[in-house]
């Protein structure tokens, strides 16, 4: 049995047909049911859908065998307790700093509002740049607009919420896309299983 941690809504979408060329099709739809543990079309095969930044928790503990997690969420995890072999490059997006369109010069110490806390402080300090990071669960946007923070680090795809709440995106930071990550013991207990998955998605990712 293999079991691979997913997380709802884009990645989820991106990662459905990767999986149905390798004959991996959910039972369940998950915007539908209310499940977390999917069968599929593959009876040696389950999805467990879970939040974006858990995916990389329940692979490096070996309640997932494998796991599709975006990169940002890799960097912010740490990756040494995970095999990454495999760039799906789906879900593809920038992890970018962005203040408001207005603002010219940002102050010497500035304040960050982010979810990606260690991520960002690597960042600053690699620029040296003073930065004193405010973590935030969500709607980062919200917090240049209301004086919490001078600059925001989020992903960017189209731009639209960013320039939808008057911010524009600064310096990119890394290009962000979807990995598939496996569990170390799994890829020796499991190796011929999870090898004949991973060279299936290479194939087809070869084949876009
Ligand atoms: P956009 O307005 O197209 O630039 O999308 C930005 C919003 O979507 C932000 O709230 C991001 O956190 C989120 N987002 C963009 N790309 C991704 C992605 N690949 N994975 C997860 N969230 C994303």
């Amino acid at each position: 049995m293999l079991t691979i941690a997913v997380s709802k809504g884009r990645i989820y979408e991106d990662a459905l047909p990767l999986l149905a060329e390798a004959g991996i099709i959910p039972v369940d739809d998950p915007k539908k049911s209310r499940k977390l543990i999917l069968d599929t079309t593959r009876e040696d095969v389950k999805i467990v859908i879970i939040r974006a930044t858990d995916v990389p928790t329940f692979v490096e503990y070996g309640a997932a065998d494998l796991g599709i997690a975006g990169k940002d969420v890799l960097l912010e995890h740490g990756a040494e307790s995970l095999y990454e072999p495999l760039d799906l490059k789906i879900a593809a997006c920038r992890l970018m700093t962005a203040t408001p369109k207005d603002l010219t010069e940002l102050p010497r110490r500035i304040r960050v509002a982010t979810k990606y806390v260690k991520t960002a402080q690597s960042y600053f300090a690699s620029r040296g740049i003073q930065a004193e990071i405010i973590k935030l669960y969500g709607s980062m946007e919200l917090a240049p607009l209301v004086g919490l923070a001078d600059c925001i680090v989020d992903l960017v795809d189209t731009g639209n919420t960013l320039k939808a709440n008057g911010l524009e995106p600064r310096d990119l930071i890394t290009e962000i896309s979807s990995r598939l990550i496996v569990n170390k013991a799994a890829m020796k207990m499991k190796h011929a299983e999870i090898q004949a998955l991973i060279d299936n998605f290479k194939q087809t990712l070869a084949s876009r």
